[in-house]
C-alpha cells in the first residue's frame, strides 16, 4: 500500500466507486434519446463501442443532440440500477471497508444535484461519501471500480499501488485494459477481499 494512502487509511481500506456503467445505467436512458431522435430501437447490449449513439451508428451531429437531450430534469434522478449494485455496496460496507462515490458530471443544469439524490436514496451513500470528480486520478483510494478502461489507466498510473477493476460491460469488452475484469456481485467482492487482505498483511 502506497505510503500516502496507508497513512490516511491505516486499517480501513478505501474503495472508488464509479456510477455510470457501475451501478447506474447510462446507455437505457441514452438509447432513449435515440429513439425519441431516429425512431430507431436499440437495447442495451447492442452498445459495443463506448459512445453509444455512434455505437449505434449516428453521426456526430445526431450524438451531440442526443447527449443534449439527456440534460432534462428527472433523468439522472430516475437512473435504473444494474443488478446487484447495492448488495455489492451494502457487503463492502459491512466488511468495513470505506466506500466512495467518484463520478464525472454530466452536462445540464440537473444532473449533480440528482446524481446526489439519487446515491444516497438508491445507494446508501452519505453525502460526504459523494465526489464529484473530472479526474478521477486526483482522487486518493485503495480500489477504482470502473467500466471505463481509460479512467482504470489514468487512475492506476496515479496510485501505483492501487488496483484498479474493470465491470465488464459489452462496450468495454474491446478496451485494452489487461487488469481484472469482475461482475458486481459475489466475484467482485471476493477478489477484493483477497486483493486486501493481501495488500494489508501480505
Ligand atoms: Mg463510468
Amino acid at each position: 500500500m502506497s505510503r500516502i494512502v496507508h497513512a490516511i487509511l491505516p486499517d480501513h481500506p478505501r474503495i472508488l466507486v464509479d456510477c455510470d456503467g457501475v451501478l447506474a445505467d447510462f446507455v437505457t436512458p441514452c438509447l432513449e434519446k435515440v429513439f425519441a431522435l431516429t425512431g430507431k430501437r436499440f437495447h442495451h447490449d447492442d452498445v459495443k463501442e463506448w459512445e453509444v449513439p455512434i455505437a449505434v451508428g449516428l453521426t456526430p451531429e445526431q450524438s451531440a443532440a442526443v447527449y443534449k437531450a439527456m440534460e432534462v430534469k428527472g433523468l439522472c434522478r430516475n437512473a435504473q440500477a444494474y443488478p446487484g449494485a447495492r448488495d455489492t455496496l451494502d457487503w463492502m460496507r459491512k466488511r468495513g471497508y470505506e466506500v466512495l462515490a467518484v463520478t464525472k458530471p454530466f452536462g445540464g443544469e440537473h444532473w449533480v444535484h440528482e446524481r446526489d439524490a439519487w446515491l444516497i436514496a438508491e445507494m446508501g451513500f452519505h453525502k460526504h461519501e459523494i465526489q464529484h470528480a473530472r479526474m478521477k486520478e486526483a482522487v486518493v483510494g485503495d480500489v477504482l471500480i470502473e467500466d471505463s478502461g481509460e479512467n482504470l489507466r489514468k487512475w492506476v498510473a496515479a496510485m501505483p499501488e492501487g488496483k484498479g477493476v474493470m465491470i465488464p460491460r459489452e462496450y468495454n469488452a474491446a478496451d485494452a485494459w489487461t487488469g481484472p475484469r469482475k461482475s458486481l456481485g459475489r466475484d467482485l467482492i471476493e477478489w477484493l477481499d483477497w486483493e486486501l487482505a493481501h495488500r494489508r498483511y501480505g
